[in-house]
């Protein structure tokens, strides 16, 4: 059973919009890139879970947790009977090689050092038993990194590191699965305590810098990122794949960007008007959804929105 589901995270989300509306720097580019795929392949490896694992047991995605003060982060943390799993979800592409001696992998095309996700893995192990202890659990933990990506190839591969390849990820699940298991009570204490330690959202994010002045305006479409859309009756209808969504979730979905990236505006019609880029012509229409979806602070003039 999945306890909680996997969702972009705020940094993503920030960056994914800040993407569409100015230009990033070549830096603020990769990191979108690493992010965006970072979340895809959690989001296929979860897939995976959905589609091999029915016995008995609690997953929970996307864990930030902190012990002594120290922040670490779980792609998705498994519990069965007698362990816990965690897994660490890379979705690396294309030829890397491994170097034993170093314990280093390199990109093959040109010789770039990755960094090598078997440290990370090791210390969240860590920490979680630290966490665990702290909190009176005595359940052993087991770790893994699961390469997600049909096209990764790791050449000189090592075979004693927890190391999973795309071909062998039914395998290892089918076999998770087979293995008896039966959640008690101590297990749900066990999920619902990390869950309640949740940080959620990171306090560590690169964000590139960014003024409400200097940002496209206008709706973006849900499906391809353009701009380009219409309003027809009630639904704004994208010229560049057709997709149609209403106007109200649309509005409101521009809201939620708007909040996104300035938290400390306020949401009024006019505020909205303007972020929405005239997409919406009629300032009435934006009033009327704002009105209907959101609660309203104040009167009048100097009415806004929670
Ligand atoms: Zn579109």
């Amino acid at each position: 059973m999945i306890l909680k589901n996997r969702e972009k995270s705020r940094e993503l989300l920030m960056i994914e919009s800040l993407n569409n509306r100015m230009k990033l720097s070549g830096k603020d580019k990769t990191h979108f890139y690493n992010l965006k795929k970072g979340f895809e392949g959690e989001v296929l490896f979860d897939r995976y879970i959905v589609e091999f694992v029915k016995c008995d047991c609690l997953v929970i995605n996307d864990l930030l947790l902190q012990v002594n003060q120290t922040t670490f982060q779980i792609d998705s943390l498994m519990i069965i009977s007698d362990c816990l799993i965690v897994f660490e979800v890379k979705n690396f592409e294309g030829d890397h090689y491994y170097e034993a001696e170093s314990d280093k992998l390199y990109t093959n095309s040109r010789d770039v050092e990755i960094v090598n996700p078997l440290g990370q893995l090791m210390r969240a192990e860590t920490l979680l038993r630290k966490l665990l202890q702290n909190n009176g659990f005595t359940l052993p933990i087991k770790s893994t990194i699961v390469f997600v990506n049909p096209a990764f190839t790791l050449y000189q591969a090592p075979m004693n590191k927890p190391f999973v390849f795309p071909t062998q990820i039914t395998q290892l699940l089918t076999q998770l699965d087979s293995k008896p298991s039966r959640m008690t009570n101590k297990h749900k204490i066990l999920a619902d305590k990390l869950l309640s330690l949740d940080l959620l959202d990171s306090p560590f994010k690169q964000i590139p810098e960014y003024e409400y002045d200097h940002l496209k305006k206008g709706i973006t479409c849900a499906v391809c990122s353009s701009f380009s859309l219409v309003v027809e009756g009630q639904s704004c209808v994208c010229l560049s794949c057709d997709h149609k969504e209403s106007v109200t979730s649309a509005v409101l979905r521009s809201v939620g960007e708007f909040r996104l990236l300035f938290p400390e505006r306020k949401v009024t019609t006019m505020a909205i008007y303007d972020w929405c880029g005239g997409v919406v012509e009629s300032r009435k229409r934006i009033q009327r959804i704002l009105d209907t979806n959101l609660k309203m602070v104040g009167k009048f003039r100097w009415a806004s929105f929670e």
